[in-house]
């Protein structure tokens, strides 16, 4: 299996660049936020308590979290990898990953992380908001908390896949097809090493 965290930032173009590494190597997409939107969406007892978190720019707390991507994982039994897009965001998770991945004999390829500095992701966050709607985007306050936690208790996790050897590292400020193409060289140098 190809499994790739995709690493980085609120803003840093994960959701972008994930659609096409999903085309390109035909993985699944798991992103931690969108799950949790469409609960929102549904209004399932799951979207009901991520709102409360979310609409703060907390951290959904990470038992729910790491339930919720372990249900997701198993509902695709013949993947032939996945992109896990805004997860893991703790150390807790990271751990919890390598534990669920284990148990079906895989484990975590490479972490790709899309480095970008923070005035360009409060720009870039500003600009979504008006398009996407969400609401997350739209407040200064809650974007400024969101890179504060993300500094916090996310940046951490990449010690963690160091540790492993499995952390590299793009820049994530360009052209989305030069980021792309960034992306994918280090993908092939892992599947070809
Ligand atoms: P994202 O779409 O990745 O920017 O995520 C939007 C929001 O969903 C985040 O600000 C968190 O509140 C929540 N969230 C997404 N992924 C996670 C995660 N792995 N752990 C905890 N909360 C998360």
């Amino acid at each position: 299996m190809l499994n790739i965290v995709l690493f980085g930032p609120p803003g840093a173009g994960k959701g972008t660049q994930s659609t096409k590494l999903i085309d390109r190597y035909s993985l699944v997409h798991l992103s931690t936020g969108d799950i949790f939107r469409a609960n929102i969406k549904g209004q399932t007892e799951l979207g009901v308590l991520a709102k409360s978190f979310i609409d703060q720019g907390q951290l959904v707390p990470d038992e729910v979290t790491i339930n919720m991507l372990s249900a997701e994982v198993k509902k695709n039994p013949n993947a032939k990898g996945f992109i896990f897009d805004g997860f893991p965001r703790t150390s807790a998770q990271a751990a919890a990953l390598d534990a669920l991945l284990e148990s079906m004999n895989s484990s975590i390829s490479l972490m790709l992380a899309l480095e970008v500095e923070e005035e360009e992701l409060k720009r870039r966050l500003l600009l979504r908001g008006k398009d996407s709607g969400r609401a997350d985007d739209q407040d200064p306050a809650v974007i400024q908390k969101r890179i504060d936690v993300y500094n916090a208790e996310t940046f951490p996790v990449r010690d963690y896949y160091l540790a492993q050897n499995k952390y590299k590292g793009v820049n994530g400020i360009g052209e989305v097809e030069a980021i792309f193409t960034a992306l994918c060289d280090q993908i092939d140098a892992k599947a070809n090493s």
